[in-house]
């Protein structure tokens, strides 16, 4: 491509030069040509107005003035009295080649203006004929050998700029590309790099120049780094879930293993039951770790749409009412039916459900769980707080994570996993997640939302 490109460069710059050393040369061809037939016309009127004042003695004599003066170098001039015998003819020096017949032969003499070919060195005699009223006619003629030379030295000094015209196309051009593509040859080597290296760390360079192939640059640096997060995470999620299911699954395998071992069938049956339970846990683990990672490493589709808040409080509070009233935690909900937000509607109850669940595990009965919005700018927090056990200081900073549990929840059956979903898919929604706790004072945990908007 770029020899292509380098070529093409060259072959353009060549041809406008040549067109516009053309069109040079014509012009300048024709402008000569001009001159000379003014200065031809100049002449003859002069020499006419001389023959007709002072007859051909006079001519006779103004011809050798200009001659000594060197006035009409080159110059034809001939005089023809009424019977068309010629009465008087100077011709210029060298001038053997051609003759008063091929003159005559080339239709001089008839109009105001003739022009005949000179055979030597192509060449062309303008001749101009001026009839005076006694039936003399004056001729004078000049051929094109000056201007020729002239022309001549054009074209060969042409020809010597055009070979060094080449050269700056061609070498100009093989630069400028080599220089323009230097952008892709970055792309290209770092590309190639990652395929053979398979590192996806490593980056374009770019120049900053803004123009579209260091945009292009710019651009698949981008999604090189997407591509690395992503991977990362992947990788990440992956050990996590391989880490996170190990403990459940070796539970279950010696549940089943001591169920075998104790013969007995009420003992098998026992284990059996338990060996369902904790196959359930280790799906509900993997549901959940599934969910986690793909909201932490935005794989998570949101189906997000305009969402009434107070209906999917309303939903989540539904889900717990039966538990809170048989364990006596009040559970109330006082959000305002005017606040709606952009959100995934489904992602969303999961979050509350998760926060009303623990309020409601972790509240000694008598207690109560409440649940309040306010909207602050363009985006909503949502409380859910309680009367419950609360959480100590030191464990604060760490409920969020997978797998954590205070242990003053040991007794409270649980994943772990409720609170690193809610904030991955808060999170998943731009927004963010706090907590604010004691022991024994209750806790509140709240939800930072944008309110969105649709796309327009
Ligand atoms: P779990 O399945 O154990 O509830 P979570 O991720 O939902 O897992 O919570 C992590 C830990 O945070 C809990 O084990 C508990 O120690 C603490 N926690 C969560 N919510 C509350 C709450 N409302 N009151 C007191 N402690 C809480």
């Amino acid at each position: 491509m770029g020899w292509r490109l380098g070529l093409w460069y060259a072959g353009l710059f060549v041809a406008s030069a040549v067109a516009l050393s053309a069109a040079t040369y014509l012009l300048l061809a024709r402008a000569l040509a001009a001159q000379d037939h003014d200065v031809l016309q100049s002449m003859l009127s002069r020499y006419a107005a001389v023959y007709e004042q002072s007859g051909l003695a006079g001519l006779r004599q103004l011809i050798e003035t200009d001659a000594r003066e060197g006035r009409h170098e080159r110059l034809l001039v001939r005089v023809m009295n009424d019977r068309a015998e010629v009465v008087y003819f100077t011709t210029p020096p060298g001038w053997s080649a051609f003759d008063l017949s091929s003159i005559d032969q080339g239709g001089a003499g008839r109009e105001g203006w003739a022009t005949i070919d000179y055979p030597a060195d192509h060449a062309v005699l303008e001749i101009g004929t001026a009839h005076l009223k006694d039936g003399v006619a004056v001729q004078v003629g000049r051929t094109s050998h000056v201007r020729d030379a002239l022309l001549r030295n054009y074209r060969a000094r042409s020809l010597e700029v055009g070979a060094l015209i080449v050269l700056i196309a061609v070498a100009g051009g093989m630069l400028l590309t080599a220089a323009g593509l230097a952008p892709l040859r970055a792309l290209d080597a770092t590309l190639r790099g990652i395929l053979r290296t398979g590192r996806l760390d490593a980056r374009v360079e770019t120049r900053g120049t803004r123009d579209p192939l260091d945009e292009l640059g710019a651009l698949v640096n981008e999604m090189l780094a997407r591509i690395e997060a992503l991977v990362a995470g992947m990788k990440g999620a992956l050990d996590n879930v391989a880490h996170d299911l190990r403990t459940p699954l070796t539970r279950l395998r010696n549940v089943a293993e001591s169920a075998v071992v104790a013969g007995d069938p009420a003992a098998m049956r026992e284990g059996l039951a338990r060996a369902l339970e904790e196959a359930d846990r280790v799906n509900a683990t993997l549901t959940a770790l599934m969910d986690i990672s793909e909201a932490e490493t935005g794989t998570m589709k949101l189906a997000r749409e305009r969402v009434r808040l107070a209906d999917v409080v309303g939903e989540a509070v539904a889900l717990f009412a039966d538990e809170a009233e048989d364990k006596g935690v009040a559970l109330e909900a006082d959000v305002p039916a005017s606040i709606e937000l952009w959100a995934d509607r489904t992602r969303l109850r999961q979050v509350l459900a998760n926060l009303i669940e623990n309020g409601v595990k972790y509240t000694d009965p008598g207690g109560r769980v409440e649940l309040d919005a306010q909207v602050d700018g363009d985006q909503v927090t949502i409380a859910v707080q309680d009367s419950g056990i609360g959480i100590e200081p030191a464990h604060l900073p760490f409920v969020w994570d997978r797998l954590y549990r205070a242990d003053t929840s040991r007794s409270a059956r649980g994943l772990g996993l409720g609170l690193s979903l809610v904030k991955a898919i808060v999170e998943a929604h731009g927004g963010r997640v706090r907590v604010q706790s004691a022991r024994g004072a209750g806790s509140t945990f709240s939800v930072v939302l944008p309110l969105g908007h649709p796309p327009a």
